[in-house]
């Protein structure tokens, strides 16, 4: 091994631990659930996993893995292109599409790569990206990935996007993208006011609904519940959260996903999602379309868990959808905050600078549609005791 390589690991390892940066891995040792087992502590009430649903461990989820297993393999055995495309996968991006209600889809093996495939490929150098500045990572990198110039625009401000828009006239093609719902603060993007900039300014608008997907209009996502859905050139949906599983996916034209078919760089050179992912995927699809009483249940244990922390007497910020940010402020109470709920039995993360501003550290809690009232009273006593033994009440 290189010294001068092992040697800068161990001091950046060094750095992170003094500066109460470095995050251990919290190990569950039970399936993803509304109590799990974590670190060895039993009946923990998990308010943390994107599993808004409780998809992640349905019986008929695990059931479609089983039969695909058995049918196709375990493996894809190659990338989309060469021969990596199984009927299955073709029966998905089907049913996805229509789930959407838009013209194809295009699945990639998770909302990452989505991102990092779809950016680059509609965009090039004569080309301007108007982006949210509290837009995702993925997104970030995407754009770095495009060598199209970017123009940042203060969150969901459409008076800094119209400047944007202004001052970007002369490129060929101009592209807004922005979350569907901001995964700190759970707020969502004025998608209708988003569209009528784009019309007036000859813009393409992309909205990554990772958490949208799922949870909002009926589970078919953030334009779906603006009604836009037909207006919007790009949408991009995570099949790893409220689905589920793991992969991501690309919804529009059908000449937008012909033309990632031919050049998405991660759909080219990375090998196709095994059958029993997709097989789980077309599983929890019908689910979602048949059954309304997993986005209901989501969305009345939503309400609840934020009117009981309003009357404990916690802010819960400008979230308008499940993602419930606890503030509170200075990153060190926060911390401690954390470790007060893990010891009442409550998994819920701190969030802290740098992933969102300094002074503005949070607890994040999200509700699914697991959650049984008993699971989220205990949740509530749990956070009054611990709001009280940090003084944040
Ligand atoms: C989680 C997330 C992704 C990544 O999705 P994965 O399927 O987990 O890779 C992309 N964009 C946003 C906004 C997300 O929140």
């Amino acid at each position: 091994m290189n010294d001068t390589l092992q040697g800068w690991l161990s001091d950046q390892i060094s750095s992170l631990k003094d500066q109460n940066l470095y995050k251990p891995l919290a190990v569950m040792e039970s399936p993803s659930g509304a109590r799990i087992t974590v670190n060895g502590k039993e009946n923990v009430i998990n308010l943390a996993s994107n599993n808004y649903l409780g998809l992640a461990n349905h019986p008929r989820l695990k059931q479609a893995v089983v039969e695909a297993v058995e049918k196709w393999g375990a493996g894809a055995g190659a990338v989309r292109p060469i021969i990596g495309t199984m009927r299955i996968h073709m029966d998905l991006e089907e049913r996805l599409a229509q789930f959407k209600h838009v013209e194809a889809t295009l699945v990639f093996q998770s909302g990452f790569t989505a991102n990092a495939g779809v950016i680059p490929t509609i965009t090039d150098a004569e080309d301007v990206i108007l982006t949210d500045e509290l837009n995702h990572a993925s997104i970030i990198d995407g754009v770095r990935l495009s060598k199209a110039q970017r123009k940042i625009y203060k969150h969901c401000d459409m008076t800094s996007l119209e400047e944007g828009l202004k001052a970007s006239e002369g490129a060929r093609k101009r592209l807004i993208i922005t979350d569907g719902v901001f995964s700190m603060d759970g707020d969502v993007a004025p998608l209708d006011k988003i569209v009528d900039l784009a019309k007036r300014y000859n813009a393409a608008v992309m909205v990554d609904d990772a958490h949208g997907s799922g949870v909002m209009g009926e589970g078919r996502g953030t334009a779906y519940h603006f009604g836009v859905h037909q207006e919007i050139d790009i949408q991009l949906g995570t099949l790893s959260k409220a689905v589920g599983v793991m992969g991501g996916y690309i919804a529009g034209s059908r000449a937008l996903i012909d033309w990632l078919t031919q050049r998405a760089r991660p759909f080219l050179f990375s090998t196709a999602q095994p059958p029993s992912a997709v097989a789980a995927i077309i599983a929890a699809i019908e689910l979602m379309d048949n059954d309304l009483s997993f986005t209901e249940r989501l969305w009345a244990n939503t309400r609840y868990w934020k009117e009981g922390l309003a009357k404990i007497g916690f802010d819960t910020g400008v979230s308008q959808t499940p993602i419930t940010p606890v503030m509170i402020g200075d990153e060190g109470k926060a911390l401690e905050m954390q470790r007060a709920l893990m010891n009442e039995g409550v998994l819920a993360l701190a969030i802290v600078y740098p992933t969102v501003g300094l002074g503005k550290a949070r607890i994040r809690t999200m509700p699914s549609a697991m959650h049984t009232r008993s699971d989220l009273d205990d949740a509530l006593a749990a956070f009054r005791n611990a709001g009280k033994s940090c003084e944040l009440l």
